[in-house]
This record gives C-alpha cells, sequence and structure tokens, in this order.
C-alpha cells in the first residue's frame, strides 16, 4: 500500500524547451511539467500544422486555396471571420484582405522585390487574403491551449519577439518580460504578469527597404496603400487574446498615439488590453504605467530607469 501511494505520488516539476523555425521567424518553447516532452511534440505540430495552413504563397496552404477561389470553411472561416470582426472594430486599420497590396512593394510571401509602387497600382490593387497580421498570435493562443490539454499549467512561448505566457514561474512569482527599445537597442522596462497573456510588438523598423534614401517599412495603412506615417515605432499590445493582441500592434502602429488610445476606450466593452508606444521623436506612452501591479489586468509595467 505505501509502495502504491509512492508510486502515485506526482513527479516533480521538470523544465524543457525547443527551438524552431517556423513562419519565418524562430521560435522558443520552454514548459514546466512532470513529463514535459509530450506536450512539446505536440505543441511544435500544432505551430508547424499552422504555418502550412496560414502560409500564403505556399502552394496548397488553405489560405492559397483561398486566395484561388476554393471554399470559405472550418478552422479558416473561424479565424477570418475573427480577423474581419478586428477590421471593422479598428476602422479598418488592421485589414486581412492586403495580400496582393504587400506584394506590390515586395512585402509579401510571393517575395516579389521591394520597390514603390505607382499611384495607378495602389488604385488599382485587388483584394488578397493575408494573416501575416495575426498567424503568431493565433499560433501562440493555439500553443498555449495545446499546451494545457497536455497537463502543462506554466510555460512560456517565445514566437519570435512575440510572447505567450502561461501561469507562473515555478516558484509562485509572476513572468517578468523585458520590453524592446528599438531606438536604444535596450529595453524599456520589465513587463510582470502572470496567467494566460499574449504580449505582441509591431514595428516599422522591423522590416523595410530604402529607396531614393526614403525608407518604406512593412506596416501599410489600408487608407493610403503606403507604408503608415503614424509617427510610431513600436507598438507593444498585452491581451489574453493572441489573435487581438497581435492584430492590434498593427493597427496601433498605423493608428498613430491619439486614434488607439481612443480605440482602446471604444472596445472597453469587447477586448481588454494594454498599449506600450514608442513614438519617434522618442516618448514612450504606456497605458498600464505604474510600479504598482494593477488590479483589473493583473500586471504591472515598471520602466527602465
Ligand atoms: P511581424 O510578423 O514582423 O511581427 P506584425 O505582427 O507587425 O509583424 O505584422 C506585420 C505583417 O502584417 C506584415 O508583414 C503583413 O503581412 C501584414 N500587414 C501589414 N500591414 C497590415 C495591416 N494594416 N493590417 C493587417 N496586416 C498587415
Ligand atoms: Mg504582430
Amino acid at each position: 500500500m505505501v509502495l502504491l501511494l509512492a508510486g502515485c505520488a506526482a513527479k516533480p516539476e521538470e523544465s524543457a524547451s525547443r527551438t524552431v523555425f517556423a513562419m519565418d521567424t524562430i521560435m522558443n518553447l520552454t514548459v514546466y511539467a512532470s513529463d514535459p516532452a509530450p506536450a512539446l511534440d505536440a505543441a511544435v505540430r500544432e505551430i508547424y500544422r499552422l504555418d502550412a495552413m496560414l502560409a500564403r504563397g505556399t502552394e496548397g496552404s488553405e489560405v492559397y486555396r483561398y486566395n484561388h477561389g476554393g471554399a470559405r470553411e472550418g478552422e479558416l472561416d473561424e479565424l477570418l471571420t475573427l480577423a474581419e470582426n478586428i477590421r471593422d472594430s479598428s476602422g479598418g486599420a488592421f485589414d486581412p484582405y492586403l495580400g496582393a497590396l504587400l506584394d506590390l512593394w515586395g512585402f509579401g510571401s510571393g517575395a516579389g522585390e521591394h520597390r514603390v509602387p505607382s499611384d495607378e497600382e495602389l488604385a488599382d490593387v485587388s483584394a488578397l487574403l493575408d494573416l501575416g497580421g495575426i498567424a503568431k498570435g493565433y499560433a501562440g493562443q493555439r500553443v498555449l491551449e495545446v499546451l494545457k490539454k497536455n497537463g502543462v499549467s506554466r510555460a512560456v512561448v517565445d514566437l519570435g519577439g512575440d510572447v505567450a505566457l502561461l501561469g507562473k514561474k515555478p516558484d509562485g512569482s509572476d513572468w517578468h518580460v523585458a520590453i524592446r527599445d528599438p531606438g536604444e537597442g535596450n529595453y524599456l522596462g520589465i513587463l510582470s504578469t502572470s496567467g494566460s497573456k499574449y504580449i505582441a510588438t509591431s514595428g516599422v523598423y522591423e522590416r523595410f527597404f530604402e529607396e531614393n534614401g526614403i525608407r518604406y517599412h512593412h506596416i501599410l495603412d489600408p487608407r493610403t496603400g503606403r507604408p503608415a506615417e503614424s509617427g510610431l515605432v513600436s507598438a507593444t499590445v498585452i491581451c489574453e487574446s493572441g489573435v487581438w493582441a497581435d492584430a492590434l500592434a498593427t493597427a496601433v502602429c498605423v493608428l498613430g498615439v491619439e486614434d488607439s488610445l481612443a480605440l482602446r476606450d471604444s472596445l472597453a466593452d469587447t477586448v481588454k488590453f494594454d498599449i506600450i508606444i514608442v513614438t519617434e521623436d522618442g516618448r514612450a506612452i504606456y497605458t498600464c504605467d505604474g510600479l504598482e501591479p494593477d488590479e483589473s489586468s493583473g500586471y504591472a509595467f515598471e520602466r527602465a530607469s
């Protein structure tokens, strides 16, 4: 009897990590569990499944098939419905149908050459699905689900700079995530948080090209068809939903400070999120400022001194 009980006792938690290349970026998964390997395997399979599903340029992917006249159904339909909802509630700042526009600028997965399109080309552009603005957020969200199903209650998943968090640190304290300062190459501050959270950063410094001394980056303003000129360098969004966090980080880059703060207010009943913005003139704007943990959001942001 004693032996049997000993056999049933929970194994101590151990941590295990995995690095994968997917969605055009390097991802790092760290999970804590008594038997982490199967959970990690399942999470990695999920990432590859979503990469294959959402890659617009990969023949046979669901997005590719949809763009070539295929049916809108199943998981893609659900994700697209959410993406359209975010488009509508962001006043069109986030738009999942910019594929052809991105291709014109050479930012598409069709990997055309970088160039500045003519006004005629911009006016003529057709609508083509591109989920590059939410793929990582959706993957992060799904990975947390898969990990939970496999008995994992704490994890840190870095999806190429965006981070999905689950639970708390093994010692019961909050996770600490450094928020990068694009200008200084340093960090802006430390975010302390726990639970299921997604922290997405979009920046105009991530992908760009230069022509005649002008810099053109990959976050496009759907209203102009051109790279957003909102005065922002980067936007970090913290939200319990990975898809919303990822999409809103892009939308905030398009909208700029005032409109983004107004958007946050207008969405208060739909989705709770916080924003950390860095502007071109070096200002940093937080909706989660303060050293005291904010009871309503469950996290604190401490500025680097
Ligand atoms: P990254 O994937 O580099 O972290 P983001 O999360 O900021 O970048 O998403 C940028 C990607 O989203 C672009 O590469 C493009 O595929 C797509 N995109 C660009 N502008 C928009 C927009 N206004 N709305 C939706 N998607 C966009
Ligand atoms: Mg993003």
